[in-house]
């Protein structure tokens, strides 16, 4: 087993890496575990126009800088997959799939994954049509028809990135309404190769020699159904957080979401979350770095006894 922390933080997005920056100035022991590329979901994001002092930033440039604030204060950072976390009288023993860490205190900041359709051959079908990443696979299908999925920010931001790329859009949204913001509805309003498909979900998807080459949509209310032609599907639905590895602690959640009080911390003792993966009402980078910082005063007044 490693050497003892007085905090470990689960996750290096934005939230994890604010939460540390704030824990390591406070002079806490701490070490920042994640299972892929620092930055977390904002790596996808290709332009973030409402994080207050910049006009417009790409998510992997502001990841970029703030991981340069994590190496300036040498903040211990490593690669880790979680895969249980137990309480052994006041500590916490976390089990990484190589190694064993134990800590006084823990703040999860694992975020969330994109939703599936669930539907049959979507698993088969990612890299070979499906996407929930426009950012990552967009180029792929340069001037050719896509489709994308969902009624939120994400399924609009992205379908206007890919309007410049791709011939035609598609958006097909389950209901007559979208819930993103109005200025992004207006920006799709205004493009001409954006078409909208309301009340429609996508039942089905056809392949060809193992691509995507079609979906089927169904209309709610009439119960008709067509098909579609495409090169691509990104799914933009929402997400869910991860939290099987807390399996072995009583947590409290709701609708899959930790419940955290004003403080972060959760329903067990010296456990504390923050950003996506907590039941909240806005899921943002500002909300996230701010919990983040209540997060780590927690931390630094449950290790002080406070
Ligand atoms: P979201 O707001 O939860 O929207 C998910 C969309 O998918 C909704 O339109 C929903 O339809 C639809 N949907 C859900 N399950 C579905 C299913 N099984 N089949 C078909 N459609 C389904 O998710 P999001 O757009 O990813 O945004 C998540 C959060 O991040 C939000 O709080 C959003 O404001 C924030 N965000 C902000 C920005 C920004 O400020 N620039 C950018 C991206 C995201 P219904 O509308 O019918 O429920």
């Amino acid at each position: 087993m490693k050497s003892y922390f007085d905090c470990v933080v689960i996750g290096a997005g934005v939230a994890g890496m604010t939460a540390a920056i704030y824990l390591k100035r406070y002079n806490i022991n701490i070490l920042l575990l994640e299972k892929a590329a620092y930055g977390g979901q904002i790596n996808q994001t290709l332009a973030i126009e409402n994080y207050p002092g910049f006009s417009i930033i790409d998510g992997p440039t502001l990841s970029e800088n703030i991981y340069s604030q994590i190496k300036a204060l040498e903040i211990p950072y490593q690669y880790g997959n979680v895969i249980d976390i137990k309480k052994h009288q006041n500590d916490f023993i976390i089990t990484t799939e190589e190694e064993e860490i134990k800590c006084k205190s823990i703040i999860l900041a694992t975020g969330r994954n994109p939703r599936k359709l669930e539907l049959e051959h979507e698993n088969e079908l990612i890299g070979r049509g499906i996407s929930w990443c426009a950012t990552c696979d967009g180029m792929f299908y340069k001037n050719k028809e896509v489709i994308v999925v969902g009624g939120g920010n994400s399924a609009l931001e992205e379908a206007y990135y890919l309007s410049s790329i791709c011939t035609k859009v598609t958006i097909i949204h389950r209901r007559n309404q979208f819930r993103a913001d109005e200025m992004i509805q207006e920006k799709i309003n205004q493009k001409s190769n954006i078409e909208t498909i309301y009340d429609s979900q996508v039942t089905n998807l056809n392949i060809t020699d193992g691509l995507l080459t079609s979906v089927e949509i169904t209309n709610g209310k009439t119960n008709i159904t067509q098909t579609i032609p495409t090169s691509a599907l990104f799914i933009y639905i929402g997400f869910t957080p991860d939290i099987n590895y807390l399996k072995n602690l009583e947590i409290k959640t709701n609708n899959g979401y930790i419940v955290v009080d004003q403080t972060m911390k959760t329903s067990v003792d010296g456990l504390f979350a923050c950003g996506d993966m907590i039941d909240k009402d806005v899921y943002q980078i500002v909300t996230a770095t701010g919990e983040a910082s209540i997060a780590a005063t927690s931390v630094k007044n449950y290790c002080q006894g406070i």
